[in-house]
């Protein structure tokens, strides 16, 4: 059956002041898919990441989460509709424990609290590392670390889409190949995914469709294989 998209840009314009970073990205996500924002520096990923989840306000187009429409109406709609974030450079709180970051992260359902511990448990099952640091300060941990409990706070909302800017930004191979791992599990279970990451070929092996920006527009959509065939992302980088 044509289930709908879990997102559905169409045209989004996403700018600042009267530049605009994004022009008319129309692209989607399908439920199950892990899908990857690919382009150079300045491409406009990252706005992208901001003008679907509302944290800056689309100048033009719409942002659709399983078929309703969620611009203009900001970040916690977003959230509810199932969409969660992890920023560009984690944006942990650096003064708050682990286990306080990731309650901040359920804020959305935080009245009933056995929902917030279960989510709590299960983030420290899947992530051991942040289990064994509870009570440390967020601010005191590895980048590794940080970026575990980032993608973990997002999680705490049981998000059906988790948009993830720069996840290997400054983290040693080791922890990068670590979260991949654990993001192909939830994938498994049912979690979609919109990436940015750096390195383009790590992308490519864990996504089943990418879209190569190039100057604020899509220059590519399709497949990795496809993408290689033509030589998508060579040219968005290079020229
Ligand atoms: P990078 O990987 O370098 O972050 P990107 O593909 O994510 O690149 P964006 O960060 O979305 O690209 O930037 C796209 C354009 O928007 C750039 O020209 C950038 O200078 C501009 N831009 C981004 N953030 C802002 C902001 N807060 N105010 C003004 N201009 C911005």
């Amino acid at each position: 059956g044509a289930a709908k998209p879990i997102l559905a840009t169409r045209a989004l314009d996403v700018g600042y002041g009267n530049v605009l970073a994004v022009r008319r990205l129309t692209l989607q996500v399908n439920p199950g898919e892990i899908v990857a924002l690919l382009g150079p520096n300045g491409a406009g990923k990252t706005s992208s990441l901001r003008g679907i989840t509302g944290l800056v306000r689309p100048q033009a187009g719409t942002v659709s989460v399983n078929g309703v429409r969620i611009d203009n109406r900001g970040p916690a709609v977003a959230v509810q509709a199932g969409l969660a974030h992890v920023p560009e450079g984690r944006r942990v709180f650096p003064e708050m424990s682990v286990t306080d970051n990731l309650r901040l992260g359920a804020w959305s359902v935080r009245r009933r609290s056995k929902v917030v511990e279960s989510r709590l448990a299960d983030a420290y099952a899947l992530f051991p590392r942040l289990a064994e640091r509870r009570a440390q300060l967020a601010g005191s941990m590895s980048g590794g670390e940080q970026q575990m409990l980032a993608i973990a706070r997002a999680l705490m909302s049981d998000p059906k889409l988790l948009l993830i800017d720069e996840l290997s930004l400054g983290l040693s191979p080791l922890v990068v190949d670590e979260i991949l791992a654990r993001l192909l599990e939830l994938n498994k279970e049912g979690l979609s995914i919109l990436l940015i990451e750096q390195f383009v070929h790590r992308a490519m092996d864990v996504s089943d469709r990418v879209y190569v920006l190039k100057k604020g527009h899509v220059a590519f959509s399709g497949t990795p294989a496809a993408a290689i065939r033509i030589g998508a992302v060579e040219e968005a980088y290079h020229l």
